[in-house]
């Protein structure tokens, strides 16, 4: 049976939570990381008629990317709507998971989906880059073991640089010591100067995993006493941010390219600011949420055009009197996370064998319409 925890740790590996903004509470919202999970349920929003249809459906896990608890609640009284709805969700031992600001700044999350959808060529990284701290293990393993050490550093998520798994470098070497009377050595007898033909295992990783490194080495290392190197490496680490820009295969002008958008991302209505819509584009910055505080970083990348949800009236101001052209198609955009979400874990079932259904929230969590 597939716990939440398994598919957790699966999809973390994809958008650590660590990567998440400063106060973003993703992860657990509610519920148990042990819960089984027989259907798992992809949704934009925690809203009660999610929950609802949730109930309906015997869904027993909902991954979301808003999480469900955003303000703490003061008291539970159940007149209250979304406490009704927490209260519902335990009642049917429904899990809730929120992958939020680390899905927006993953690698093939959140903002790369949108900006796929666009076609966007040649994207980057739209505000300041952020780079994985990384850590290097040095280990010193009597050669026999070494293949067994090796292979469960790696298995635990160490050695992985870029698109290459399973990397480490090893060089032979002899170890010496002397067990002391109350020691319990695995090779040598009590005090004896042993020396042993030794391996030095070197392997890197993320520090955010650094704890499960070395419980692994510490479990599969022959010796009472491990002996290793810890260091923090500076550089090569994966780099991660929010927002992408691009450019258009060819330049249209703002009229064209607001059609463009109202098309690709299912709108009828789409809000506008611009100067004047006879001007072209080609350069388009983009921002999954609300991003209306970052079109400067848009202008400082040099984007003709900037895509993102709630922007203000006086945010508005700012951005004509910039000269940046600025479109706000809305947040409910970043409903291309379901059909997304979904495909990654449907895959992953079929690469470990989950066995899960999963499935998408059929319902419109946009809490605006247009009349
Ligand atoms: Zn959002």
């Amino acid at each position: 049976m597939t716990s939440v925890s398994e598919i957790v740790a699966r999809f973390e590996q994809f958008a650590p939570q660590s990567w998440a903004e400063e106060g973003d509470p993703v992860g657990l919202q509610i519920g148990s990381m042990q819960q089984s999970v027989h259907k798992l349920m992809v949704t934009l929003d925690v809203r009660p008629e999610v929950v609802t249809e949730a109930v309906k459906n015997n869904v027993d896990f909902i991954f979301a990317h808003h999480p469900a608890l955003f303000r703490p609640i003061k008291k539970f009284d159940l007149t209250n709507p979304q406490n009704k709805m927490y209260a519902e969700l335990i009642k049917h031992n429904i899990t809730v998971y929120a992958a939020h600001t680390n899905l927006d700044n993953a690698n093939g999350g959140m903002n790369d989906w949108l900006a796929s959808l666009l076609d966007l060529q040649d994207t980057e990284i739209l505000l300041s880059q952020h780079e994985d701290s990384l850590f290097k293990l040095a280990v010193f393993v009597p050669k026999k073991s070494a293949e067994t050490v090796r292979n469960a550093l790696t298995d635990a998520g160490a050695g992985t640089i870029g698109e290459y798994q399973d990397c480490s470098y090893t060089i032979s070497g002899t170890g010496r010591f002397t067990p002391q009377a109350a020691s319990n050595p695995t090779i040598g007898n009590l005090l004896e100067p042993t020396e042993v033909a030794e391996d030095k295992i070197e392997v890197v990783f993320p520090k955010r995993i650094c704890s499960k490194i070395l419980k692994v080495m510490r479990v599969v290392h022959p010796y009472e006493e491990p002996v290793f190197d810890l260091f923090a490496v500076q550089g090569n680490g994966t780099k991660y941010g929010m927002g992408r820009i691009g450019d258009l295969k060819s330049s249209m002008t703002i009229s064209a390219f607001a059609e463009y958008c109202k098309t690709k991302f299912d709108v009828l209505h789409l809000r506008v600011v611009t100067a004047d819509t006879t001007q072209k584009v080609k350069r388009v910055a983009i921002l999954g949420g609300s991003g209306g505080q970052f079109y400067t970083d848009a202008l400082r990348k040099k984007a003709d055009v900037y895509i993102t949800g709630d922007i203000s009236y006086h945010t508005g101001h700012d951005i004509i009197v910039s000269g940046l052209t600025a479109i706000d198609p809305g947040h409910h955009i970043e409903q291309i996370c379901k059909p997304h979400l979904q495909n990654l874990f449907a895959q992953w079932n079929n690469e470990y064998g989950w066995q899960i259904k999963v499935v998408q929230s059929a319902i419109n969590t946009d809490p605006f319409m247009f009349i």
